[in-house]
């Protein structure tokens, strides 16, 4: 007599959006409160981690040794192992698994290895700070293009971000605080006016969210003098100007 086929359990790669637990979607609480495995990262809020069933393993990848983020081998191979003892794992990821989150490179590692795996999207950051600073990423006025880019140190230099940012364009960067006077600097020299808008929000849709705006020259100070820290996003582009129509009308409802 064959053996039994042994049960895989599935790897649910699933957004936990920007922090607030009422932006998650349904189905990633529903996953949450169900999962007896969930493997997280460091932006995902201790709120949200609360969701998750009272039986449930709870596991960082986020800081190990000396705040340093397991190898993403490391998180890939944990994620198979755990599927494949028959176990369903939750990998609960910030915003959306598939915006700047290597949610493409676990799920690869997963079906080579004959593991199912479920996508659930998450509020990317992007969406989730335009809402709550009352910046439209694109306008009908403003922008009818948006771009997300990645603003880390590696191969900054190298990229070529002409025609990303400008009139009638919005540009968003993530993990951008650190090189924000590698990218000011790049975007002025590519042409961008020094005096072109620019917002950053830290900690979008949090309750301790900063909006600073100024112009792109000054971006590097306004993050400086402010001491702006991760996780925050830079705005580029005439949509952040909205922002003061919006306040306008709260200050105007303020008074009636
Ligand atoms: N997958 C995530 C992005 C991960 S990259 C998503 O879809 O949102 C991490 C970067 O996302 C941070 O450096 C920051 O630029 C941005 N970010 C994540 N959460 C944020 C928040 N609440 N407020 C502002 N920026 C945020």
């Amino acid at each position: 007599m064959s053996n039994p086929t042994p049960h895989i359990g599935t790897v649910h790669l699933v957004g936990a959006g920007p922090g607030d637990p009422d932006l998650l979607t349904l189905r990633a609480a529903r996953l949450l409160t169900q999962a007896r495995l969930v493997v997280h990262d460091g932006l995902v809020e201790p709120a949200i981690l609360a969701m998750a069933h009272p039986q449930a393993r709870l596991v960082s990848v986020a800081k190990r040794r000396a705040h340093h983020t397991m190898p993403q081998e490391d998180i890939c191979a944990l994620l198979v192992r755990e599927a494949l003892a028959g176990n369903d794992v939750v990998r609960l990821k910030g915003g959306d698994p598939l915006v700047f989150g290597r949610g493409g490179e676990e799920a690869e590692a997963c079906r080579a290895a004959g593991v199912p795996v479920e996508i659930v999207p998450g509020i990317s950051a992007a969406n989730a700070a335009g809402a709550a600073a009352q910046i439209p990423l694109t306008h009908r006025d403003h922008a009818s293009v948006v771009s997300f880019v990645a603003g880390q140190c590696k191969g900054l230099s190298e990229q070529d971000w002409s025609g990303l940012a400008g009139v009638g364009r919005t540009l968003v960067i993530y993990m951008g605080v650190k090189t924000a006077p590698q990218i000011a600097e790049k975007l002025m020299a590519d042409g961008l006016a020094p005096d072109m808008a620019v917002a950053v929000i830290e900690n979008a849709a949090r309750p301790e969210m900063r909006v600073l705006r100024g112009p792109l020259a000054a971006l590097p100070a306004l993050i400086d003098d402010n001491k702006v820290k991760s996780p925050a996003l830079i705005v580029i582009g005439e949509v952040t100007r909205e922002r003061d129509v919006a306040l306008a009308a709260i200050a105007v409802e303020a008074r009636i």
